[in-house]
């Protein structure tokens, strides 16, 4: 099978790497997910905003909600760039799972209103769906909202919330019917974060930066920021990925084992180059099969939604595959690099201590659920396995 993009894919490619050159310092390396380091967080919002000037953010969505309405291959040859170069994207609570959301279920009115500013980032949302008690069992939340007058009271826990102390509102699920069971009785809301009665405490991460845990205590929400039907959250939970669309994670791969490689073509173990190591050669051409793979999962995905193909199995295998994969793979790095790899940035750590926070960050991969979880769901609906 022979893989070709065509001239308008090409150009489209060629269009980002410019827009990466004139914005990215070449040797500034980023990591933006999960960390809440103020000068780089100020660099990759103002970097982001500048994406969505260009109307990129939404580059998928419809043009009446401030998208560009281009196919999903130009969202992955777009994320392939952008992940290659590390490029320090925030937001993706707005522009991905709340935007989402929006798309999948909020009113016509709602998606006029929200989307431009969420495609813009002139609205940093943080996400409140998981509850101490409640994370792979979403549909066991506690958190409760009831109506008096014109306003939502909510009342609850989140846990995790990233970005919380950046973020202008909180995207979060409440049960709005107190008879309801598991999946009924949930709606969506967006609750600017300056109500009072929102408060947050810190939670540090062993993977990088910090999470939070945010306490609602009767905060009461006007009935605007109540996003699409009342009892139609679970729904929105569930096509909330859509409004980032297709990433190629597999590119970021691609980038670390091109360092890795550098690294071994450079440095000499035992009077001998890495890369003459027949061990090490062999771990590069695992390292070199795991990032194809990946690639082949995006692709086999661009193309079901091309052909409008569902995902095979809710999605669940190349989530399984690139959560599985992560830590394995930064095992192996950490290998090829050998016992000094373990060494966090000082002048004895190779490759200027990155190998060190790979291997640790790739552990913190529960965000968006839990490989194990997915794995039940390839045993049940894959192979039709019971429960
Ligand atoms: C870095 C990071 C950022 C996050 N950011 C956010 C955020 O911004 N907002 C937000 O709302 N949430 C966020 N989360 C929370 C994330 O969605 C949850 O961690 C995830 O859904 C798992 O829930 P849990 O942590 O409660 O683990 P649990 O659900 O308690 O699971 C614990 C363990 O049991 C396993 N397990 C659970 N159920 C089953 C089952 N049925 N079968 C087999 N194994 C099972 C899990 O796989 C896991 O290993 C973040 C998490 C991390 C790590």
């Amino acid at each position: 099978m022979q893989i070709r993009f065509t001239p308008e894919q090409d150009a489209w490619r060629q269009e980002v790497r410019d827009f990466l050159d004139a914005e990215l310092p070449p040797e500034m390396g980023f990591d933006v997910e999960f960390d809440e380091d103020e000068a780089l967080w100020e660099f990759s919002v103002a970097f982001t905003k500048k994406v969505g000037a260009k109307g990129w953010l939404g580059l998928n969505w419809p043009t009446e909600y401030g998208g560009l309405a281009r196919p999903p291959i130009d969202r992955m040859i777009m994320s392939e760039e952008f992940e290659y170069r590390e490029a320090p994207l925030c937001g993706s609570i707005s522009w991905g799972l709340t935007a989402g959301s929006l798309l999948a279920g909020g009113t016509e009115e709602q998606k006029r209103y929200w989307l431009p500013q969420l495609g813009r980032l002139d609205l940093h949302a943080a996400e409140g769906l998981s509850e101490p008690g409640a994370g792979s069992d979403l549909a066991s939340l506690k958190t409760t909202a009831y109506q008096d007058g014109s306003d939502w009271v909510v009342n609850g826990q989140k846990t995790y919330t990233t970005w919380g102390t950046h973020a202008d509102c909180l995207f979060t699920a409440a049960r709005t019917d107190p008879n309801s069971k598991r999946h009924h009785g949930i709606t969506m809301f967006l609750i600017p974060y300056d109500l009072p009665g929102i408060s947050m405490t810190p939670m540090m991460n062993l993977g990088g930066g910090q999470q939070n845990h945010t306490y609602l205590d009767n905060v009461r929400v006007p009935e605007e920021y109540m996003i699409g039907e009342v009892g139609g959250g679970w729904k929105m939970i569930m096509n909330a990925f859509y409004g980032g669309g297709i990433h190629a994670g597999h590119a970021y791969y691609e980038r670390t084992f091109a360092e890795v490689l550098e690294h071994c073509r450079r440095e000499k173990r035992r009077g001998r180059l890495l890369i003459e190591d027949p061990l090490v050669r062999q771990q590069l051409g695992q390292l070199a099969l795991m990032l194809e793979q990946a690639r082949m999962l995006t692709y086999e995905s661009v193309s079901n939604y091309n052909n409008q193909i569902p995902p095979q199995f809710g999605g669940a295998l190349g989530v399984v595959v690139s959560k599985e994969m992560r830590p394995r793979f930064f095992e192996m790095c950490q290998e090829i690099v050998g016992p000094l790899s373990q060494l966090k940035p000082n002048r004895f750590a190779p490759m200027g201590g990155q190998a060190e926070a790979w291997y640790r960050q790739s552990y913190a991969n529960h965000a968006g659920g839990t490989s194990q979880v997915k794995r039940m769901v390839l045993a049940t609906r894959g192979l039709g396995l019971p429960r």
